[in-house]
């Protein structure tokens, strides 16, 4: 399947870059792509605001940095993630707390967040895992029971769509989304955070660049750090940007084609196909036979893998690592609560399926006709 890499890089962008190049002008701060980015960003997701930045990670800084934790402030979030979803959350000197997941899809699981809320619970994370939709407005109606903030990781969900013709994204108070080089659309690296909240805006932008209000002169008005896109990736990004629709829609006539083409193989579950906007294609398998069946994929030339992460986020080893200096505060007598569902989806019955816009009938029906040819073992 090498001709399925995906990507769709082309003339259009070798033009946006050339196009920056020649203007001489490669910063943000006096260019004028970013900015454009931006408002073209706000414009497909009905937002007030777009704040590019470098990358997802700094996109899910920015919006922890607007939820405002003091040191030792609790948010809780996903064990199967990026670490970008975690990294964000380390830097602000607030402590991760992992809640379980839906075994159906690997999502948070409302019920398991609310029994983590805590005193010092200060933010939900969630995320739209491969692109399928989080139950985001369960997770909205308890953050705002309790005044918490809501920060949409979509990372993996450019137009993840939600019921009633919603975005994944705009119904926390800041969606994050990334232009790194494998996700729907590309500049090499890059992020973005949206929200409606003016001042949330205020906040993520001054953090983004060095907490520096450039229309009062060289005063600091915060702190930050630069985390500022540059013209070359923003132009790249408004030229992908124009062909998303596209990737989305390829991506999801393929999906649906192998969800009818397996129909109801015995052995594993589908994904539901309302909103997924299909990152990669996940399968459960309940019998815990995902590491076999991915290694029979593998074998047959389909780019699959067992667990998507080695281990969950709550046991990685990271916890057990220096994570600032020899003081570990406020991570002191830190130990990430289990997770058995999400353990189990990792280590046993998770299978993803790598997946892009070039992806063909032929390719579908090549997948179909391994995951059929697949047997347990007696
Ligand atoms: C890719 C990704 C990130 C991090 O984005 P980068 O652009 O790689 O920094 C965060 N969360 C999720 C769910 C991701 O898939």
């Amino acid at each position: 399947m090498a001709e399925s890499d995906g990507r769709t890089l082309g003339d259009e962008e070798v033009a946006a870059a050339e196009r920056v190049i020649r203007s001489g002008m490669l910063n943000s701060v006096w260019g004028t792509e970013a900015r454009a980015l931006e408002r073209e960003i706000a414009h497909v997701y009905g937002t007030r605001h777009a704040i590019t930045c470098s990358s997802g990670t700094a996109a899910l800084h920015l919006a922890v940095v607007a939820a405002a934790p003091d040191p030792g402030d609790e948010i809780i979030t996903t064990p199967i993630t990026d670490f970008g979803t975690v990294a964000p959350i380390l830097a602000q000197n607030a402590v991760p707390i992992f809640a379980d997941v839906d075994p159906s899809d690997g999502n948070l699981d409302p019920e398991a967040v609310a029994a983590r809320i805590g005193p010092r619970t200060k933010a939900i994370m969630a995320v739209h895992l491969f692109g399928a939709p989080a139950r985001i407005d369960e997770l909205r109606a308890l953050a705002d029971e309790h005044g918490l903030a809501l920060i949409e990781d979509c990372a993996q969900a450019w137009l993840t769509g939600l019921p009633g013709g919603r975005l994944a994204g705009t119904v926390g108070q800041v969606g994050c989304l990334s232009l790194q080089q494998w996700k729907h659309i590309t500049c090499g690296d890059g992020g973005v955070a949206i929200t409606d909240d003016d001042e949330l805006a205020r906040r993520m932008r001054l953090f983004s660049d060095k907490g520096w209000d450039r229309a009062a002169g060289r005063s600091h008005a915060a702190f930050g750090l630069n985390y500022r896109m540059t013209e070359l990736q923003a132009a790249v990004a408004r030229a992908q940007l124009v062909k998303l629709p596209g990737v989305v829609a390829a991506r999801r006539r393929t999906a649906v084609r192998l969800l009818e083409a397996l129909g109801d193989l015995p052995g594993i579950r589908l994904p539901r196909p309302g909103g997924h906007a299909w990152w990669l294609f996940p399968v459960v398998c309940p019998d815990g036979d995902a590491p076999e069946r991915a290694a029979h994929l593998a074998a047959a030339g389909i780019p699959a893998r067992a667990g998507y992460l080695a281990e969950p986020l709550n046991r990685a080893p990271v916890w057990d690592a220096a994570i600032y200096g020899a003081a570990r505060y406020p991570l002191d007598g830190y130990e990430p609560n289990p997770c058995p569902r999400a353990e189990e989806l990792v280590d046993r019955t998770l299978l993803v399926i790598d997946w892009n816009e070039n992806y063909t009938p032929e390719h579908v029906e090549l997948i179909a006709h391994e995951m059929s040819k697949f047997r347990a073992r007696p």
